[in-house]
């Protein structure tokens, strides 16, 4: 351990500043409850740490032990006592002693994401977040009512992230009838009495028009403490960067090589976000490999420089359904220079024309640390078959996605991680599809005779309004 470095560190107050350059610094905690900048803009610390010389002390921690160590840079409002209390009691529900274990498989280390209370990977983040939450309200007072809509994954995370929590209630919206009834069930039989799932007469979009035209509603918002989890919540993307660490660490020791590529299925860019920075920060990263599903806006940006919307499409995939990614504008804030006149520049572009260009570099790449690639349907039924006869290893679908598009990029030099966004059994029918027999989890087959709760209401933004002030 260097000491001075350290020293270094604990003197420094983290500081957050939006992508778009409009609002005074803010510090952590109320970074986590701000969530959206006012101004539009996602919130990203001022500065990122140096931690080349905390990798060889770092790499013997435990899970919890290098998450105290990496979160304390970023949360320097919060005591040390207390975040290592948040921190133990967040990774205490996952049901593996190593909360993100690696394995071998193949060619690759599948760094396993879903041993959380919900099986994918949002977990390691929507347990801390919720912690968070409650301890920010407990120390501040007031309450929190979040409200968020859900295709399937974030919902159920997010539920389980605050359940039974003081101060907080949840309102969690859902398309009636189409989301997978696992994932429905995930949700609805959470039974705590702040937990309230609606299951609206509409589409994905729809719940997401009366989320949106809710938080647009300011006097509202703020009259009722609404808050949100959705993934720009900058917490969440610190506590993703934590497995990038340590399973860097113990691939590099395993292998004895010197650096390592990670390969991501992508969605809304918050999980290989969370890679960047990790890599930006000093850990030794020679490839991040982006994977998309044929929602493929993302790769066809890293493969030609342009950022171009198009029509969603439903895949097996479902939690990388998804054609304008959130997180995105994060990166594309660095890859400017943290330049926020030119970010905004460009975010308009995208809002008027629907596509945002940025020039190619020598080598013809928009980041030489970047490759990306996508799968389709077929390919991805295909390797889950492949994985599972040749190693028996039952891949999820996304987590498929990762693999099939690392094969395309494996190096000589470089280890490849490939991060295992969720637990097979949450796919049963890709699944079952890909290789003729479902995967089971206790967890998920002790959904099938739980009691529910879910209130079914309109595709209507007041009767949405009107539900949620009766209930809080
Ligand atoms: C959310 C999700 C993803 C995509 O993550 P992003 O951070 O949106 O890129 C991938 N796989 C699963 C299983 C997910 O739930």
């Amino acid at each position: 351990m260097n000491d001075s470095a350290s020293t270094n560190f604990e003197d420094l107050e983290m500081k957050y500043i939006s992508t778009r350059g409009q609002m005074e610094p803010i510090e952590f905690q109320d970074a986590v409850m701000t969530g959206l900048a006012p101004d539009g803009g996602l919130l990203l610390p001022e500065s990122l740490p140096n931690i080349g010389n905390q990798l060889e002390a770092w790499s013997k921690l435990s899970y919890t032990e290098l998450a105290f160590e990496v979160i304390s840079l970023f949360a320097t409002d919060i005591p040390a006592d207390d975040l290592k209390k948040l921190i133990n009691d967040s990774y205490a529900t996952f049901e593996h002693p190593e909360v993100c274990p690696s394995v071998e498989v193949g060619d690759f280390q599948i760094l396993e994401l879903f041993h959380g209370p919900t099986l994918a990977f949002k977990d390691v983040a929507l347990q801390f977040l919720g912690n968070l939450f409650s301890y920010i309200l407990e120390n501040r007072g007031g309450k929190l009512n979040i409200l968020g809509a859900t295709s399937g994954d974030t919902g159920s995370a997010a539920i389980h992230g605050v359940r039974g929590k003081p101060n907080i209630n949840i309102f969690i919206m859902h398309p009636e009838g189409r989301t997978s009834p696992l994932q429905e069930k995930q949700m609805t039989s959470v039974l705590d009495a702040n937990v309230f799932n609606l299951a609206v007469d509409g589409s994905f979009d729809d719940c997401q028009n009366i989320m949106k035209t809710t938080f647009g509603d300011v006097p509202f918002k703020t009259g009722h403490s609404l808050g949100s989890v959705n993934s720009v919540n900058w917490a969440r993307v610190l506590a993703q960067t934590v497995y990038y660490f340590y399973s860097a660490f113990q691939t590099l020791e395993k292998t004895g090589a010197k650096t390592v590529q990670f390969s991501v299925p992508t969605g809304n860019f918050g999980d290989i976000l969370a890679g960047y920075l990790a890599q930006q920060m000093g850990l030794p990263i020679s490839k991040l490999i982006l994977a998309t599903n044929e929602n493929d806006i993302l790769s066809r940006f890293f493969n030609s420089g342009t950022y171009g919307k198009a029509a969603p499409v439903p895949t097996i995939s479902p939690s990388m359904d998804i054609q304008v990614a959130s997180n995105f504008e994060r990166y594309l804030f660095y890859k400017v220079g943290k330049d926020a006149s030119a970010l905004v520049g460009l975010m308009n572009d995208f809002s008027e024309k629907g596509a945002l260009a940025v020039e190619l570099n020598e080598n013809g790449t928009v980041d030489d640390l970047f490759v990306a690639g996508k799968g389709d349907t077929a390919s991805t039924l295909e390797i889950i078959k492949r994985y599972k006869d040749d190693y028996g290893y039952v891949l999820d679908p996304h987590t498929a996605v990762g693999v099939l598009v690392a094969e395309k990029f494996q190096s000589p030099e470089a280890p490849t991680i490939c991060l295992a966004t969720a637990h097979p059994a949450k796919f049963t029918q890709a699944i079952i599809d890909a290789t003729g027999e479902a995967v089971h989890h206790p967890t998920l087959d002790a959904l099938a005779d739980a009691e529910t709760r879910c209130e079914t209401i309109a595709n209507d933004v007041d009767l949405v309004k009107q539900y949620v002030v009766k209930h809080i």
